[in-house]
């Protein structure tokens, strides 16, 4: 038998692994990855950064040891180690040898691939073939939601019915409930799918009903296999319409239609959500997409650079993520403008110009915090010790600022709900829910509950981070 070296085994492994790994998170967690020691059996396996080693080791570490031991029996382990070179240079260097074909790729990049975006869209389905699982990226913040999504996409109507998807704005989920219904299309060609804008489908309903074709409206309507709606919130306030929609949503769910919505709120914090809709998301599955770390951050701007060919020192891209923090599109136009500018001045871009360039899209670095501080100012203001407040207890006095940490946790941290609650003995996280918007509720209402809030965003963002 013939002894494989390292790198060697390696590329079998990944070129065994990408086939089951979409293209860009092959491009993002594995892409980089080597082994850089195999001691008596004991592999490394080196990886660019704490994410990509936990998810490595969740997902693949067991297909990664069956590859390695077929190839030699000897194998005993895995082990991780984070790389504390940065790799992109290396690819980018690959890349400066031919800068004529990179300035051609770069003019396409412009001409074609931007506007694609906006102009084509599947007549039938009204969706966008470019949104897929291959160019999404994912990481702890958005991995269950993918995950969810994907599992309906392999089996719609049958996994989780309805599918509500929330999370701010600019965090994919027009991107993943697209991808979504792009998938169904691939694997079920015959399956009728219809995306469609909540704002979009209130119009056509409501002129629907002027014209008195809402019956006909309805009829087609249950042809639907596949009925995605995209910024349910926009529901708020159109109580016709809602109704109109409850008797569509009711026909499609009772006949084992798969229905998959985005929000940019929970269902409970959508104002005048109609009560038996709210029960109906209740009843399927919700699922948020929190805000990426910044490793993560990191990862998606790196692929996104690469994809668009721009090189990009780590010392900008750094400056990047740490002040675009919870929005994965405004990350996206901050190298579109970047790009633009190299393309028109054809200059290397410096960090000053970089920094100039993006000054408003940066406008001051936002203020930092963190769990710690949080802790620290609510359990002053309310005068009890940190201890007090993780108590499981139910005494009022101790509810409400337990309840004012998870919001501020949620507003300036940006923390996933499932988060926070484990922060709190594992609390679940419709508690926490609860929690965020009773307090969110109660500042828009009660002026004391404002000014107590606001005095302790006061406190917190005078202290050292
Ligand atoms: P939302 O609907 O939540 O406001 P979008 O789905 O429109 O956000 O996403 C904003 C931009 O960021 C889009 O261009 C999208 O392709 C990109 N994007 C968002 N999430 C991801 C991701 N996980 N991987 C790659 N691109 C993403
Ligand atoms: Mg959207």
């Amino acid at each position: 038998m013939t002894i494989l070296t390292n790198e060697e085994l390696w590329q079998i492994v990944l070129a065994q692994i990408q086939f089951s790994v979409s293209r860009a998170n092959f491009a993002t967690w594995l892409k980089s990855t080597n082994i850089i020691s195999n001691k008596n059996g004991e592999i490394t396996i080196c990886v660019e950064n704490s994410f990509a080693k936990e998810w490595i080791n969740n997902k693949y570490s067991s297909l990664i040891l069956k590859i390695l031991r077929n190839l030699d029996p000897e194998i005993k382990s895995l082990d991780f180690l984070i790389n504390p070179y940065n790799p992109l240079k290396k690819i980018l260097e690959e890349t400066k040898n031919n800068p004529l074909k990179k300035l051609k790729e770069e003019e396409e990049i412009i001409s074609t691939r931007l506007p694609l975006r906006e102009l084509s869209v599947d007549k039938k389905t009204n969706l966008n073939p470019s949104y897929s699982f291959n160019n999404f990226i994912v990481g702890s913040f958005n991995q269950m939601a993918q995950a969810a999504a994907w599992a309906i996409s392999e089996a719609p109507g049958s996994a989780y019915n309805p599918l509500f998807i929330y999370g701010g704005v600019g965090l994919g989920k027009t991107h993943l409930i697209q991808a979504t219904g792009n998938r169904i299309a691939e694997l079920f060609p015959n399956k009728k799918i219809k995306y469609i804008s909540c704002e979009r489908l209130v119009s056509e309903i409501i002129d629907a009903i002027k014209s008195q074709k809402i019956a006909d409206f309805k009829k087609e309507s249950k042809e639907i296999d596949v009925f995605i709606i995209d910024d349910i919130q926009f529901f708020t306030g159109k109580e016709k319409s809602q109704e109109e929609f409850f008797h569509i949503f009711n026909l499609l769910y009772h006949s084992q239609k798969q229905i998959i919505v985005s929000s940019d709120v929970p269902p409970k914090a959508i104002p005048s959500l109609e009560k038996r809709l709210m029960s109906r998301f209740e009843g399927g599955m919700i699922i948020d997409i929190g805000i990426p770390d910044i490793e993560t951050r990191m990862a998606i701007l790196k692929t996104k650079a690469m994809e668009k060919n721009l090189e990009l020192e780590n010392e900008i891209l750094e400056y990047i993520s740490s002040n675009i923090r919870d929005n994965i599109r405004e990350l996206e136009g901050a190298l579109n403008k970047l790009l633009f500018f190299k393309k028109m001045n054809n200059q290397t871009l410096d960090f000053e110009t970089v920094k100039h360039l993006l000054k408003n899209l940066i406008l001051f670095p936002k203020k930092k915090t963190n769990f710690k501080n949080i802790v620290q100012a609510v359990s002053n203001f309310y005068n009890l010790t940190e201890k007090e407040l993780f108590l499981i207890s139910r005494r009022k006095e101790i509810v409400k600022p337990r309840q004012i940490i998870m919001y501020l946790l949620r507003e300036e941290l940006k923390e996933s709900f499932p988060c926070i609650g484990r922060k709190f003995n594992g609390k679940d996280h419709t508690t926490v829910m609860y929690a965020w918007d009773k307090i969110n509720k109660g500042v828009k209402e009660n002026d004391d509950l404002l000014s107590e809030i606001n005095s302790i965003k006061q406190k917190l963002y005078n202290m050292a981070v």
